[in-house]
């Protein structure tokens, strides 16, 4: 028996959802075992007396603090769910891997670049579960970061660190399901919005960006015109127009609307592509450049 919020398997009390009222009720209901949940003293004195909320359905228990309205925690359960399906998935894909490795001598030269590329895309996606297990233990986590530290502990990668692949995984692929009601657990877990395959490029935008999503796009524009795109170049390209924000903060503080606008015109997105054609080019490639007739500003 575990504490079924926090999960301690320290003392454990049973806490009726639908409460007994005083002196008890005479309603069967409350005192059924669908309405009595395992709970640590503190997680239960928490309900009571802390200001949370218990929101308890078939699939998804979650903990809201009625002061902030903030999730305080949440925990999915299917109804016969059984872990060894994920696991076999696992097995599998651990298996295939063994077996691929004795046909690799069979296949032609042009197979051999296919399947090179393949395994590359692979393994730098490989990361995408790590990020889902580290979103799903923080989600779980109360107390600051319980269920994540024991993930990080053990896996001797830092709290931070971890932190910020849950947030990764939280910003780019774990997209709310606008079906879900507070019932339903499951979100929308969307893996093909980006192409960006090392993790890098994601943490950054999250961490460093002011709009992550827009910027990682912003990245993947780049990269997509030019292989070449680095990293570093996308980190300075992110504190360049971050700056050039600042700098007009301090000029014109008092005039919010020149500073909306210069936001625009020093996005690096608009700034080095000409939309003239219909798609983004870089102005240095644009044909209106190169017939000379047009500043960069007409560019624009
Ligand atoms: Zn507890
Ligand atoms: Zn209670």
């Amino acid at each position: 028996m575990n504490c079924e919020i926090c999960g301690t398997n320290r003392n454990l009390d049973q806490h009726h959802v639908e409460s007994r009222g005083m002196g008890g009720s005479k309603n069967l209901a409350v005192h059924a075992d669908a309405n009595i949940i395992t709970l640590c003293r503190t997680c239960h004195q928490r309900i009571h007396e802390g200001g949370w909320e218990l929101h308890r359905s078939q699939d998804l228990l979650r903990v809201v603090d009625r002061r902030t309205g903030q999730e305080v925690m949440r925990r999915a359960s299917a109804h016969g769910f059984d872990p060894s399906v994920l696991f076999n998935l696992l097995n599998i894909m651990d298996r295939s891997l063994v077996e691929a490795l004795s046909l690799v001598t069979y296949l032609d030269d042009d197979q051999l670049v296919e399947l090179f590329r393949a395994c590359r895309s692979l393994g730098k996606r490989a990361w995408m579960l790590q990020a889902a297990v580290l979103h799903e233990a923080q989600q779980r986590s109360v107390y600051g970061a319980r269920s994540l530290e024991a993930v990080a502990r053990r896996f001797e990668i830092s709290v931070r660190q971890a932190e910020k692949y849950a947030l990764v995984w939280r910003l780019f692929f774990a997209g709310e399901n606008p079906d879900a009601s507070d019932g339903q657990a499951r979100e929308n877990v969307n893996i093909d919005a980006f192409s960006l395959e090392e993790p890098s490029w994601y943490v950054v935008a999250a961490t460093e960006s002011p709009e992550p999503r827009r910027w990682l796009a912003y990245a993947q524009d780049r990269k997509a015109e030019d292989p070449r795109y680095s990293i570093s170049a996308f980190r300075s390209d992110i504190h360049q127009a971050l700056g050039e924000a600042a700098t007009v903060i301090e000029s014109e503080p008092d005039n919010p609307t020149a500073f909306a606008e210069r936001i625009l015109w020093d996005c690096p997105w608009v700034k080095p592509y000409c939309r003239r054609s219909g798609r983004p080019v870089p102005a240095e490639d644009c044909p209106c450049e190169k017939d000379g007739d047009l500043s960069a500003e007409a560019c624009n």
